[in-house]
């Protein structure tokens, strides 16, 4: 089970360390604070918007989950601000990870 392998079948995973409890990013194989094995688990939500931004009328948002984890992803509604709430409705993987948000 890897982040990328999760990711193809729409679930977004994180790793974390089961010594240290460290949540890795971006995922690796071993713990980058201890070497530690990882588990993998569902990533926590929601997520807070961090930036966002519209390319040809589509809104796109960079959101931050706990604290550590930030991704990009395409998000349906309009007039977003940094702060807001947004929960991942779709995931996937096509040579770069896809995600989709909504706001909640
Ligand atoms: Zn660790």
């Amino acid at each position: 089970m890897s982040f990328e392998s999760e990711l193809k079948k729409g679930r977004f995973a994180v790793g974390q360390c089961t010594k240290c409890n460290r949540v890795s990013w971006p995922p690796s194989e071993s713990c980058n604070n201890c070497f530690g094995e990882m588990v993998q688990r569902p990533v926590k939500e929601p997520g807070t918007i961090i930036e966002c931004s519209a390319i040809d009328g589509k809104a796109f948002a960079m959101a931050e989950f706990e604290g550590v984890i930030r991704i990009l992803g395409s998000i349906p509604e309009k007039n977003l601000e940094p702060g807001h709430k947004v929960k991942i409705t779709r995931c996937g993987f096509d040579q770069t990870p896809k995600f989709t948000f909504a706001l909640i």
